[in-house]
């Protein structure tokens, strides 16, 4: 450690995200990145915007922001854009918790508390039930604000709307953050409800069923006051957050409902197949309404089964937590790559179970 670094980063420990391998070419599940292209307006879009990369892009998103609005049948003044949804978390967790703390599940997604070491947010897991499910009253007695992803990460539960809407009724007084980020595939979105409740805030990303996860670009939606207050942060941190060419592909791409429909229509057919052809199998798999599986089989541990696939080109995510070391999870591709997902796995049962 240098003698410049601050004293709180000392033992800070950075997100790590699924690899992403530049030595051979793999069937790549490991990110829940999206199989399909982005829509084809949106590649015209950014590709016509770079002949104006001399120029900065607008500090006021008022396009995209206009765009993502009218999807939702909201004002542009519920929306902030950000760099992905992580830049978008970062500034919620900045504006919001640092003095509060903040509660989410044992399992989800990684980066909360990799963001509250960085920014000292104290924040405390609240166990999910022995099934992975979440149980709504185990945050009512909490004084701090909560924060979930919704379907989860990780396991790709999703928890109905009016349990999410039970979660923000009873914490009235405290916010709550949704990250949506695979809401797409499966669930309601519960956006709707930020002109109910001054304590939501939504956070969805293009990244996964827009097929933008390269262009960066994620959304935060709630009430116009904490729109405000996060925007303020924003401008603050990075005015020109979103770059000029991922601006109008978001824009393009949030206007395609059709192909939007599509990809992820196909997608949850795909998610169907892959999980009965698993169950066939033999795997234990998480009932899943996102982009992603969450599977275990008695006969291979998650950590070997990684490794074996891998061996064959095949990548998935394993995570080393307790409660899911002995999962996989594999994101959902094209039908043609959840085939050859599934051809390894048979291949790697055979040679465990002879
Ligand atoms: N939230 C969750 C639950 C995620 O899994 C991810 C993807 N890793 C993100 C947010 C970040 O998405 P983005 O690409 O928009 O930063």
């Amino acid at each position: 450690m240098s003698i410049f670094l601050s004293k709180d980063l000392a033992r800070l420990a950075p997100y790590v995200p699924g690899e992403q391998p530049q030595d051979r070419k793999y069937v790549k599940l490991n990110t829940n990145e999206s199989p399909y292209s982005p829509a084809p307006g949106a590649v015209r879009a950014a590709a016509a915007q770079a002949w104006e990369l001399n120029l900065y892009s607008d500090p006021t998103c008022a396009p995209l922001k206009r765009a993502a609005a009218e999807f939702y049948g909201l004002s542009p003044a519920n929306v902030m854009a950000g760099n992905g949804s992580d830049e978008n978390l970062a500034h919620i967790f900045r504006a919001f918790l640092t003095d509060k703390g903040v509660a989410f599940p044992d399992i989800t997604y990684g980066f909360y508390p990799v963001l509250c070491s960085l920014l000292g947010i104290e924040y405390r897991t609240v166990p999910l039930k022995e099934d992975f499910s979440l149980d709504v009253s185990d945050y009512a007695a909490l004084a701090c604000p909560v924060c979930i992803a919704n379907p989860n990460a990780q396991t790709g539960i999703c928890l109905p709307e009016e349990k999410v809407e039970e979660l923000i009724a009873q914490n009235e007084g405290r916010l709550v953050v949704v990250d949506e980020a695979y809401i797409d595939f499966g669930g309601e979105s519960c956006v709707p409800l930020i002109k109910k409740y001054g304590n939501l805030i939504v956070v969805q990303t293009m990244s996964k069923s827009r097929s933008l996860a390269g262009a960066r670009v994620g959304f935060a939606f709630a009430c116009e006051e904490l729109v405000s207050e996060l925007e303020a942060v924003r401008a603050s941190f990075n005015p020109y957050n979103v770059n000029r060419m991922s601006m109008f592909a978001a824009e393009a791409s949030l206007r395609d409902r059709a192909y939007f429909e599509e990809c992820t229509r196909k997608t949850a057919e795909v998610r169907e197949y892959t999980a009965a052809e698993l169950r066939g199998m033999g795997f234990a798999v998480l009932p899943s309404a996102a982009n992603f599986l969450l599977a275990r089989h008695a006969a291979a541990g998650g950590g070997d089964l990684y490794l074996a696939l891998k061996a064959r080109g095949v990548l998935v995510r394993h995570f080393s937590d307790e409660r899911i070391k002995d999962y996989i999870r594999v994101s959902i591709g094209s039908r043609g790559q959840m085939e050859q997902f599934l051809g390894a796995v048979r291949a790697v049962l055979k040679e465990v179970t002879g």
